[in-house]
């Protein structure tokens, strides 16, 4: 297993990679035995880990943890602990996706909209679009609106199914707290990764912001103007970093 650098930023322990190193740690877990998941804090998931101490558990059991935000990598500077670059949930799915086709392990897609007189179930939309790109793929899946008593039904399909990675995405805190919950509960599962819109995106239901916005750090700014509804959940942004420039590390596990 590559050993890697941890980075406390306001409680949260990164792991300090690279896209590729982060990748490599995740292909050793998906080939190591028992069962291990990874997760992709943004600033507002720290954020909500400080105004809720309880989530750090959740969080920092993980066995990745990556920094899915450019606001997680400018606190990191702050601190004067920097970590190399931001690593997108996304990205490192699509990594893993590909990955996965090659080495013919099974995928398990937990997370999205339910199927509608209109369209699929997003899960499919996604796996029928990755299947046109890698036509060998196997995955399955199930939408991600369901009550807590049928939590054990979804464990039993995602056991009965043998897939060995599975991508939950039920936004966060709630699919880490899903893992989190259940982690002992898997049978087949080697890797789980907790990657909010993910499948969306996949699916082509939700685009990725365009280059510019990447480039210039502004993605948080494209979802914004998609979806205005937002704006309570990204106030959380910059109460994140006047925290850290004002408390730093201290108040914080
Ligand atoms: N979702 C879900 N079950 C829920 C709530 C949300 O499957 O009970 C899905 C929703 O359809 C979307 C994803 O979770 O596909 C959350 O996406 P978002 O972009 O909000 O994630 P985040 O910003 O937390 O990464």
């Amino acid at each position: 297993m590559p050993q890697t650098e941890k980075i406390n930023v306001r409680g949260v322990y990164f792991d300090n990679v690279t896209m590729e190193e982060g990748f490599r740690k995740a292909v050793s877990l998906i080939e190591a035995e028992g069962f291990s998941y990874m997760v992709t804090p943004n600033a507002e998931i720290v954020e909500a880990c400080v105004e809720n101490p309880a989530l750090y558990e959740v969080v920092n059991a993980a066995d990745l943890i990556i920094p899915d935000g450019v606001g997680v990598v400018y606190a990191s500077k702050i601190l004067k602990t920097p970590l190399k670059e931001k690593v997108a949930g996304i990205e490192m799915a699509a990594k893993v996706v590909e990955y996965a086709a090659k080495e013919h392990k099974k995928l398990y897609f937990f997370g999205g909209a339910k199927a509608s007189d209109e369209r699929k179930a997003v899960w499919e939309l996604a796996a029928d679009a990755l299947k046109e790109k890698y036509p060998e793929i196997e995955i399955a899946g199930r939408d991600g609106f369901f009550n807590e008593e049928e939590t054990d039904d979804i464990i039993d399909g995602i056991n009965q199914s043998g897939a060995e990675i599975l991508f939950v995405c039920l936004g966060a805190p709630k699919q880490e707290r899903f893992i989190y919950k259940n982690r002992k509960k898997f049978t087949s599962v080697r890797f789980a990764a907790g990657l909010g819109g993910t499948l969306d995106v996949f699916a082509g239901v939700a685009e990725r912001a365009p280059e510019f916005y990447l480039k210039h750090n502004l993605e948080w700014l494209y979802r914004f103007s998609k979806n205005p509804s937002r704006v309570g959940r990204m106030l959380k942004l910059p109460k994140f970093l006047f925290g850290t420039v004002f408390h730093g590390n201290k108040s914080v596990k």
